[in-house]
């Protein structure tokens, strides 16, 4: 028996494939490797390559490794190329996971713990955001996350799969080893980039939008440490596994944090300092993201360990000054 993992060689897939493989978890990796890494998952960690559009690919996989859960992570996931190029986002995140769920119905596979996300929510009408909010994504990659929510509802009824949703407010930071951290191409996340500027890559950090209704008019998100948000897949999985309802949960830390707090930190952690230029708002950003994930500490008993936003920006400059070309394969 073994736990595939769509998307496992991204970013959080990676992280929480390594808290799998330290658990001794039989863990599978499919991964088309489009914007994942091979390195970012241990050489012993079984990989196959394949797009989740591929169902007999899938279904070859989910017999020959005899699944029994799915942790689905593969997606596209940025706002704005999701604003100019819906096509890519309902295909690939939408049809791929249909395409997904035929397989694990059709080889009895009825666990799946699912990447959602903050963006479902849009607008916040109150903070903190607890799932009971409203959902009213303002951005493609936002309705294509909702969409999936709702054919897991749908799934449940009819099928009997059973799901997780997970909705993750913004992952960011490093494994604490400096193995792996976040390598995008291109980058387009916050912190990241600040850490290019800081390494010396970019000469300036632009600043999307200086008149948000926010005490210093810039976004407000709340920042996540990736290896806590790994750690939630494992509850949630054996929350399914032991018999458990599906559920949607917020992961945060509560706690907002302004572009411009975010800057700031950077240089204080770093030591170096972070020009930056103001400009236009990103279409598709609401004003302020920030999580209750009351629901799953209660529920689950998750508890993040990296609660500070210098703690999560120190790990993220860990992997960045040790590894400034990322993982060097592109
Ligand atoms: N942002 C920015 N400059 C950048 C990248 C991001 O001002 O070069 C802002 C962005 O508009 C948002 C916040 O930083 O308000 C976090 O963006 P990110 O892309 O990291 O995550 P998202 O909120 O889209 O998931």
């Amino acid at each position: 028996m073994a736990i595939l993992v769509t998307g496992g060689a991204g970013y959080i897939g990676s992280h929480t494939v390594r808290e799998l493989t330290d658990e001794d978890r039989g863990v599978v990796v499919y991964d088309n490797l489009s914007r994942g890494h091979s390195k970012a998952i241990g050489g012993d960690t079984r990989l196959v390559i394949g797009d989740i559009s591929d169902y007999e690919k899938l279904k070859d996989t989910m017999l020959k490794y005899d699944i029994d859960s799915v942790i689905h992570f593969a997606a596209d996931s940025q706002v704005s190329e999701s604003m100019a190029n819906p096509e890519k986002y309902y295909y690939n995140n939408v049809v791929g996971t249909l395409s997904l769920l035929k397989a694990m119905k059709d080889c009895d596979v009825r666990k799946i713990v699912f990447s959602s996300s903050a963006a479902t929510y849009g607008e916040a009408q109150e903070v903190p955001i607890t799932e009971r909010c409203p959902q009213n994504p303002t951005s493609v990659y936002g309705r294509t996350k909702l969409m999936m929510e709702k054919i897991l509802v749908d799934y449940d009824v009819a099928y009997g799969i059973k799901h997780i949703a997970l909705r993750y407010f913004n992952a960011a930071g490093a494994h604490v080893s400096g193995d792996i951290g976040e390598d995008h191409t291109p980058e387009t996340h916050l912190i990241p980039i600040i850490m290019e500027v800081a390494l010396g890559k970019r000469d300036k950090i632009k600043i999307f939008g200086t008149n948000y209704p926010t005490p210093d008019g810039t976004c407000i998100r709340d920042y996540i440490h990736v290896t806590d948000l790994a750690k939630a897949h494992i509850l949630a999985l054996d929350w399914l596994i032991n018999g458990g309802p599906s559920r949607a949960y917020n992961l945060g830390n509560g706690k907002g944090f302004s572009v411009r707090e975010v800057i700031e930190t950077v240089e204080r952690v770093t030591g170096r300092e972070i020009p930056s230029e103001e400009a236009s708002r990103r279409l598709g950003d609401p004003a302020v993201l920030v999580a209750s994930s009351k629901k799953i500490m209660d529920e689950l008993g998750w508890m993040p360990r990296y609660n500070t936003i210098d703690d999560i920006v120190e790990s993220a400059w860990n992997w960045h000054s040790k590894n400034p070309n990322g993982f060097d394969d592109r």
